[in-house]
């Protein structure tokens, strides 16, 4: 018997391999399975009598099938499966194109259903490349009715999961609902919500239209709402623990400031003012540095580390996602910190380096981490192999997290239990290039420390952005060769195809093949994607940081904070299928150094909203008025690469609507006020261990 807890290999009809590909998206178990959610559905509420169909009609058709062949093309390169189908009113012709298998499963005599598009071929109506499914005893899934459309990656394909689902849907009735009926009475009466039970079944199986707008309604409330418990609990935690205060160093912090070679924005004022004050206090700080690229966010982390280095024997460790970004901020550090006497050493898996001995900075491992220990260094810079390897601090205050995205919540936690400081906690301060406006991280996280740098250097130049449409491709493709030319660099991203990691491969393989042989065959070129191993990506970002080539073709793992001075083109392939935050974090990439630089954003798409869209990251230079152009869109519907770094991930609350988070706030709030250790709510503890384990944001 199938429960909630069995795992979907036990599902009829499933293999191992399947389990293994569903098992990527997270789903392990039938519970699992019925909180994936479709993220739109497909209308095939009308059925239509065949006489009645006319051209561009997108409708369902029921028949029975009279004839049903294969055939070869013209040019004989590709196979046609053609059907006729008649349902008492006329009969229909049906086209597939390149699935020769479907005779296997159709006969002549088979009751069908199909979905799809109507089209005027010579004179005549077809169906071309519908969905089908055999009429028989089983409820119809994929072909009438609103059918759900699920994020899908690999090899798992919609009929696969819609039929999964159907297996287990009448489970839904058995979920218990974690979250406590006293919310009511905070959502009040304008939100009386479905029980979760029928919510489960709806998103799956609707109806209606108001069946998908009810169910996503509950939810988006549950899915706030834990997140509103999640963030509040730890938030909790935090205020109750101790940390060793930082005392304020006013003249060394003075001296730092006019010392350095710039003057520092506004921003950098403010944000390093809130910083300082946090760590005065002597519990933990809790704080998110936001800022565009560039906006000289390291300088502001610089005056914290200052600080600390200056209170005696209090260590600190700034992490970085990557070897190369690691190395980068040790060379940025020692820079900025040299008058200072301050030791700082930098921990890599492939590098071991300390600023002490100028000549011969190289150390060994050992000895890196025996310095570490003995409160030798004051400053550790590293990656994940910070978190590997045998380290312990001396005793850590202060641990900053570049690019905070890219590390889970447990390898944070790693982290700062190596401190040897067990009484204390220490000051945790993240930073992220990911522009949330100030208003949707308090909706989303109330009382969240949030400061943000909101205005670039004043002597950077605006990058140079222009949309190119096909016809003007080769004009664009001359101007860069002009770049290259005068030995600089650039950067391609290929287009995001989220629904499949592997014609993503396929298309920067691609692109390589076009660059090399007909555009820019006199340059070197390298590939970069998201199945190379970290370590090939790391080898690949610093050759091109030490130009051993001149382009670099990639997929979108292109994102983080490396500095390449040198680079000065941003091409976009495809451009119309990333947000606009993403466009605007892959265009932060050049513009690193002295020179003029430029974003070329390629598409074919002739779309007059999509064009708009991309006139906005023309018309404007500021990630923060991006993000919320990209948010109001995304709000309103329109749907294009989903994923948004940075952001944190909700399955189906809006990013939008600030309203609904509210409400869940302000229930979290009550629940945890009123019963703290929730033990009144066992399955809502549960339900946050879980929802814990995952990567968020804090
Ligand atoms: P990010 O916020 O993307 O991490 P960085 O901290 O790497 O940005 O700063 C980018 C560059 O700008 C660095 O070379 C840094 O030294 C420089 N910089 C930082 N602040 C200023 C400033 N106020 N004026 C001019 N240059 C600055
Ligand atoms: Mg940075």
């Amino acid at each position: 018997m199938l429960s909630l807890k069995s795992f979907v290999s036990e599902i009829k009809g499933i293999g191992q391999n399947t389990a293994k590909h569903l098992k990527k998206l997270n789903i392990q178990t039938v519970e699992d399975l019925l909180y994936y959610f479709p993220f739109r559905y497909e209308d095939w509420t009308k059925s239509i009598p065949i006489n009645q169909l006319q051209d561009d009609f997108i409708a369902n058709v029921v028949g029975i099938i009279e004839l049903i062949q294969n055939k070869k093309s013209a040019k004989k390169r590709m196979n046609i499966t053609e059907a006729l189908v008649n349902d008492g009113t006329a009969s229909l012709k049906v086209i597939w194109f390149n699935q020769p298998f479907i005779v296997n499963n159709l006969k002549v005599g088979n009751k069908l259903s199909l979905a799809g598009k109507i089209e005027k071929n010579y004179g005549g109506l077809t169906m071309n490349s519908p969905i089908y499914e055999k009429v028989g005893k089983n409820k119809l899934i994929h072909t009438q009715g609103l059918v759900p459309i699920y994020h899908l990656t690999g090899n798992v394909t919609q009929k696969q999961i819609r039929y999964l689902i159907s297996q287990t849907l009448f489970l839904a009735k058995n979920i218990k609902d974690p979250i406590p009926p006293e919310t009511k009475q905070v959502l009040g009466k304008e939100y009386s919500l479905l029980s979760l039970n029928k919510a489960l079944y709806k998103i799956h199986s609707p109806t209606s239209g108001s069946d998908i707008k009810n169910s996503q309604d509950k939810l988006a409330f549950d899915e706030l709402f834990l997140l509103h418990t999640k963030t509040q609990l730890i938030r909790r935690d935090i205020k109750n623990s101790r940390a060793e205060p930082v005392k304020f160093k006013e003249k060394i912090t003075k001296n730092f400031v006019a010392n350095l070679t710039f003057q520092l924005t506004n921003a950098q004022r403010k944000a390093s003012w809130e910083i300082l004050q946090d760590l005065g206090k002597n519990h933990p700080m809790s704080r998110l540095l936001e800022g565009d690229v560039g906006s000289g966010k390291t300088v502001v982390a610089t005056i914290a580390l200052l600080n600390v280095s200056h209170n005696r024997k209090k260590q600190s460790v700034l992490m970085a996602p990557t070897e190369v970004l690691a190395g980068q901020h040790f060379q940025s550090l020692d820079k900025f910190l040299k008058k200072f006497n301050i030791n700082i050493g930098l921990f890599t898996k492939s590098n071991k380096l300390t600023n002490q001995t100028p000549e011969e900075k190289k150390i060994s491992k050992n000895k890196l981490i025996t310095f570490i220990k003995n409160g030798d260094i004051d400053i550790i810079i590293g990656t994940h192999a910070l978190i590997q390897e045998d380290v312990t601090f001396h005793n850590l205050n202060l641990a900053i997290i570049d690019e905070q995205h890219r590390f889970g919540v447990e390898q944070r936690k790693t982290l700062i239990a190596k401190s040897s400081n067990k009484q204390n906690m220490p000051h945790l301060l993240s930073m992220t290039a990911t522009p949330i406006p100030r208003s949707l991280a308090l909706a989303l996280f109330g009382d969240l420390n949030i400061s943000i740098i909101d205005e670039l250097p004043a002597n950077r130049k605006p990058i140079i952005t222009k949309i190119v449409p096909k016809n003007k491709r080769n004009q664009a493709y001359d101007f860069i060769k002009n770049q290259l030319q005068e030995g600089k660099q650039a950067f391609v991203i290929c287009p995001l195809i989220e629904s499949s990691p592997k014609l993503e491969v396929q298309s920067v393989e691609e692109e390589y093949k076009k660059l090399t042989n007909n555009i820019f065959p006199k340059y070197r070129i390298a590939m970069m994607h998201g199945k190379l191993k970290p370590r090939e990506k790391e080898k690949i970002m610093r050759e091109f940081l030490e130009n051993n080539f001149q382009i670099l073709i990639s997929t979108s793992v292109i994102e983080v904070g490396v500095d390449i001075p040198n680079a000065t083109v941003m091409i976009i392939e495809g451009a119309e299928r990333f947000g606009l935050s993403q466009l605007h974090q892959f265009r932060g990439r050049v513009s690193r150094g002295q020179h003029q630089s430029y974003c070329f954003l390629f598409t074919e798409n002739k779309n007059e909203k999509t064009k708009q869209r991309l006139q906005s990251l023309v018309d404007h230079q500021d990630g923060f008025t991006l993000s919320k152009m990209d948010l109001k869109l995304r709000g309103s519907g329109d749907m294009y690469g989903t994923t948004q770094k940075g952001f944190p991930q909700l399955k189906v609350a809006s990013l939008f609507d600030y309203d609904l988070m509210k409400k869940a706030q302000s229930a979290a709030k009550m629940v945890i006020e009123n019963d703290p250790e929730l033990k009144k709510y066992p399955r809502l503890a549960e339900k946050i261990k879980e929802e814990k384990q995952k990567i968020h944001l804090e």
